[in-house]
């Protein structure tokens, strides 16, 4: 496997996101005190760990998507120009599907 380090790599954010997701997503259950005066506070923060949690699932998917594509063999293709994306842009960023001129 070329992408092994990559991979490696993709799956330890995977699990890094993964726990973050499933933090987030207690503290959003959490029982919260109805009659407080703290109501718009606590809104506020809702919105919050929503974008928090909105960015990560954003990250989740794309680094899925990069162990998938690692997997049936298109990882490293730009899905663009078809070029293959140099293993330096790689391993900066793992999730990248497009070389560094089709990003731009
Ligand atoms: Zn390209």
């Amino acid at each position: 496997m070329p992408y092994d380090e990559i991979a490696a790599q993709l799956q330890a954010r995977l699990e890094t996101l993964t726990n973050r997701l499933n933090s987030i997503k207690r503290d959003v259950t959490r029982a919260r005190p109805v009659d407080s005066g703290e109501q718009a506070q606590e809104r506020e923060n809702d919105e919050v760990v929503d974008a928090i949690g909105n960015e990560t699932r954003i990250s989740l998917r794309e680094v899925r998507a990069a162990l998938d594509r690692i997997e049936d063999g298109s990882y490293g293709e730009c899905e663009i120009c078809g070029e293959e994306i140099p293993l330096g842009r790689l391993q900066a960023l793992p999730e990248a599907t497009r070389c560094l001129n089709c990003a731009q």
